[in-house]
């Protein structure tokens, strides 16, 4: 929102559009979802409290888009974890080219790998000495 003002309470009129928009939306779907199982196990699979939109393709392409970038993130943080717990470091860790693990990518490469992203850094791939 760019203006200042918080937006005037919607009237009846507009509410009452908005509920039966909404409603005629949701009896649509649960038509395709009675005739289509797989549609309705695929909707359940998502968290609406992550929806601040309408579940049009835009917003599907939108949420999906996120959910890949958070599972990417979440794929790659788990696995410098799990490599540092196996390597008994703590968190913030040095990896062997000297820089914090992490300093390295929250990105897992195409063949799963963790380089660094220090700057004119060569690492590869995160790596701990063991202890
Ligand atoms: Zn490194
Ligand atoms: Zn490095």
């Amino acid at each position: 929102m760019t203006s200042g003002r918080p937006d005037p309470a919607p009237t009846y009129a507009q509410q009452q559009l908005r509920a039966g928009t909404t409603a005629a939306g949701l009896r649509h779907l649960l038509q395709y979802i009675q005739s289509e199982p797989a549609v309705g196990q695929a909707l359940a699979l998502i968290d609406t409290s992550e929806l601040g939109g309408p579940l049009d393709e835009a917003g599907l392409q939108l949420l999906l888009h996120e959910a890949e970038a958070e599972h990417d993130r979440c794929a790659a943080l788990a696995e410098r974890d799990a490599r540092r717990q196996e390597a008994g470091h703590l968190h913030g860790a040095a990896c062997t080219c000297g820089h914090s693990d992490t300093l390295h990518t929250r990105h897992m490469t195409e063949d799963d790998r963790l380089p660094c992203n220090h700057p004119d850094c060569l690492c590869h791939d995160l790596a701990f000495v063991l202890r």
